[in-house]
């Protein structure tokens, strides 16, 4: 493909009237002003408050996951829910090469090295028969847990991502999850919305983790969530993101050492909007996407499409283009025109922080990340715009 005007003049004619067409961008239609000039009323604008317990009742709904609790963003939830599943300093805990820095971030504040398992092509997530291979070759179960035959270390956690929102092959992820007994936490950041077998991202491990920051599916400005279905977890979860503070009137005692890392109820306000409108906003990123597809299956484009057995929320669509120049020349056409598109991530495994830690073969993850390119994904605001 060299010629990208046909793809640009399909692009526009999705957004129309737009000068410049921004990858994703958050509407705001609906609740939003009610709710968070209500908050403001209400003076509960900061750490508690009905909008924050009304958000997590309503990620319990539509996850179908029986606790939540509301982060102030997605990496300190990430952060925290890995503590709960038990990552030490020390320990190490595996993950993929092809995803936004935040997952290896919050792997190193537990004091943790992440190991790099390869993405698979169809999905973009990380690839089971790779995690299978480097357990089989260097796992070595003892005293409850699988260790590292060639670094000594325990394999504390296992973090697959939902790439884009395209749900990984999570089922198999977790069954050798648990032939290993490694804890899954699921960085399910992009995917609120996606399914497996009709069961919500988030949902296979111990603990689940979505993103509200503004360029996701639904935002609320800054948020996260941790979802999981282990009561007791779910407890020390709240605990810990609020200081640990023992509930009291007005004295001020600790348990100990942790986080202040509650979700305030301003942002609250405007998540419980935007997640009311989570299925209208799924079903917008679908139209736009089946569009794509069928855009790209005319014009020889590789457009990733949403894995088989999955619903996928669409959060960014994606090409995947013949190599480094064509992808070069695409993004700096694109992005020229006023189109916004942009590459994948720079691969974990090269950022300097991240350069010693361990890997299996990365092949895929290097292949993609030469090679991908997202496409504005944003929901198309009714016209006349409401807001
Ligand atoms: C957005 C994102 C996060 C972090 O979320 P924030 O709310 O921005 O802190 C973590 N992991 C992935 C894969 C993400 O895309």
């Amino acid at each position: 493909m060299s010629d990208y005007s046909a793809l640009f003049d399909f692009i526009r004619s999705r957004f129309p009237g737009q000068s410049f067409i921004p990858l994703h961008a958050p509407v705001f239609y609906g609740n939003e002003r009610a709710y968070v000039l209500d908050a403001i009323d209400s003076t509960y604008v900061s750490s508690v408050g009905e909008y924050v317990n009304r958000f997590e009742r309503m990620m319990a709904e539509i996850t179908g996951i029986a606790h939540a609790v509301a982060i102030v963003n997605g990496t300190c939830a990430l952060h925290l829910a890995l503590k709960l599943a038990g990552v030490a300093p020390g320990d190490e805990v595996l993950t993929q090469p092809m995803s936004f820095v935040a997952t290896a971030n919050a792997i190193a504040q537990c004091g943790a090295d992440p190991v790099f398992v390869d993405v698979e092509r169809a999905t973009l997530g990380m690839d089971p028969d790779a995690l299978e291979t480097l357990l089989a070759e260097d796992a070595e179960r003892r005293d409850g847990g699988a260790y590292s035959r060639a670094s000594g270390k325990r394999y504390a956690a296992c973090v697959p991502m939902h790439t884009f929102g395209l749900p990984c092959r999570i089922e198999r992820i977790a069954a050798i999850c648990a032939q290993y007994s490694i804890p899954l936490v699921e960085d399910a950041a992009e995917a609120l919305g996606s399914t497996s077998s009709g069961r919500s991202a988030g949902s296979f491990g111990q603990l689940g983790v979505f993103s509200f920051n503004g360029n996701k599916v639904a935002t609320c400005g800054g948020g996260g969530a941790i979802l999981t279905n282990d009561e007791a977890l779910a407890k020390r979860a709240k605990h810990l993101s609020t200081t640990a503070k023992v509930p009291h009137p007005y004295l001020f005692d600790h348990t100990d050492v942790a986080y202040n890392y509650r979700m305030p109820n301003l942002n609250a306000a405007l998540a419980c909007a935007q997640l009311e409108q989570l299925p209208e906003f799924l079903a917008n990123k679908r139209a736009l996407a089946a569009a794509y597809a069928a855009f790209c299956q005319e014009n020889g484009i590789a457009y990733v499409a949403e894995p088989q057995g999955t619903s996928a929320n669409f959060w960014l669509n994606a090409i995947v283009t013949d190599g480094l120049e064509a992808r070069d020349a695409l993004l700096v056409a694109a992005n020229g025109a006023g189109i916004q598109m942009r590459p994948a991530w720079g691969l974990l495994h090269r950022q300097p922080m991240y350069r010693h830690c361990r890997k299996g073969p990365l092949d895929t993850a290097v292949f993609l990340a030469d090679r991908l390119v997202n496409l504005p994904s944003s929901v198309v605001p009714p016209s006349p715009q409401r807001a």
